[in-house]
């Protein structure tokens, strides 16, 4: 059993058509029904939706708050290391990139986890570029072991692995992990990925069903925004998750959008999405499912965050770096990509507090994620 052949029934240009061809009323049957289906929200990312973004975003709010109360979950990345065997057109640590490579040794690793602790972070995203030979599976298990004792909660954002390699790593600690598709367009897929491991559209796809399997705790999924129609390929990404909800029930789901925005000698966006689209995107994901957690990143400017905060979100990063020893080891090194919100960890608690949300440090106590098998 895996998503594949759910995947390989659609096609992708009548899927896009079908998104495109939503009418007003389309989008008031979807705003008005009690159980969205996928159909509603291919409506409410449609642009038919776009006069509802009031009224979404109110709903989104209410419903967000019923689910999660009035907080909100800080996180941060800590990346290991930028080596990687990969080319991807987006990326600062492609392999066709010459900057300085670097891998972070337990020292280096605790010693940045230090700085991350002094900010009140009691749980942390472990990040590495995709490079066997120095960043694999003992690396990663090395790297859990030597953080475990300092945060309750670990999560990576790793190169996929086996399911036999989570089997592995879920009993050193490791919660939850996060596997972005970038695009479901699969032609575009190999444009942006045109050599390294990371080339295999499929093994990639297959993923979070190789987590699902390994019984992790908690994955996230998503798309790199700008790589393709973001409505198509949001869709995707609901019709994914909706399927690895039905298939691994216990373990729980996050949704990230990160976009690619238009900077010099980078990668151009194919489509540009705009602030309120962004908007429509995250009211609609939360209108179609109420448990999901919805997350935004510092890709993203102050006030932007400042304003999406409580139309759905759920938890927010703050103080990241996106390079491996960013916080104390070296600290000029290059990043991954650029921080669009540079707020300390402190201001953005604040900020939080000031619109009435409790700033939550600490996503999952170990013992609790023990009780609950
Ligand atoms: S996106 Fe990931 S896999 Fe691709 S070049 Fe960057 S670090 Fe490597």
């Amino acid at each position: 059993m895996s998503f594949q052949p759910i995947f390989d029934a659609y096609s992708w240009d009548e899927t896009k058509a079908s998104i495109y061809a939503k009418t007003v009323d389309d989008v008031a049957r979807a705003l008005a029904s009690r159980q969205r289906t996928l159909e509603d929200f291919k409506a409410l990312i449609s642009p038919a939706a776009a006069p509802y973004l009031e009224q979404m975003a109110q709903r989104s709010h209410q419903l967000t708050r019923k689910r999660f109360g009035n907080t909100v979950q800080l996180y941060v990345p800590l990346y290991l290391s930028n080596e990687c065997q990969n080319i991807c057109t987006y990326c600062g640590f492609s392999l066709d990139n010459k900057i300085r490579r670097r891998t972070l040794s337990s020292v280096e690793m605790l010693q940045e986890a230090a700085v991350l602790k002094q900010w009140g972070y009691d749980h942390v995203l472990l990040v590495t570029g995709e490079a066997n030979q120095t960043v694999g599976v003992d690396y990663l298990e090395r790297a859990l072991r030597t953080l475990r004792p300092h945060f309750a909660h670990l999560s990576m954002e790793v190169q996929p692995l086996d399911q036999v390699d989570y089997e592995r790593l879920i009993p050193e600690g490791l919660n939850t992990v996060l596997v972005y598709q970038e695009t479901y367009h699969r032609d575009d897929y190999k444009k942006h990925h045109p050599k390294g491991k990371k080339s295999n559209f499929n093994y990639r796809l297959d993923t979070p069903d190789r987590l699902g399997r390994a019984g992790i705790h908690k994955m996230g999924l998503g798309v790199l925004i700008g790589l393709e129609d973001w409505r198509t390929d949001c869709f995707f990404t609901a019709l994914h998750l909706d399927y690895l909800e039905r298939t691994y029930w216990q373990t729980k789901y996050s949704l990230s959008f990160p976009r690619l925005r238009p900077a010099e000698g980078l990668l151009q966006p194919k489509v540009e999405m705009s602030d309120r689209e962004l908007v429509q995107l995250i009211c609609a994901y939360r209108l179609w499912n109420e448990e999901v957690e919805l997350s935004i990143s510092t890709r993203e400017s102050p006030t932007f965050r400042d304003n999406v905060v409580k139309l759905g979100i759920t938890s927010i990063s703050a103080g990241s770096k996106t390079n491996p020893g960013g916080y104390a080891v070296a600290p000029e090194s290059l990043e991954q990509f650029e921080i669009s919100d540079e707020r300390s960890p402190a201001e953005i608690a604040a900020m939080l507090r000031q619109q009435g949300y409790e700033p939550v440090w600490k996503d999952w106590d170990a013992t609790l994620t023990a009780l609950a098998r």
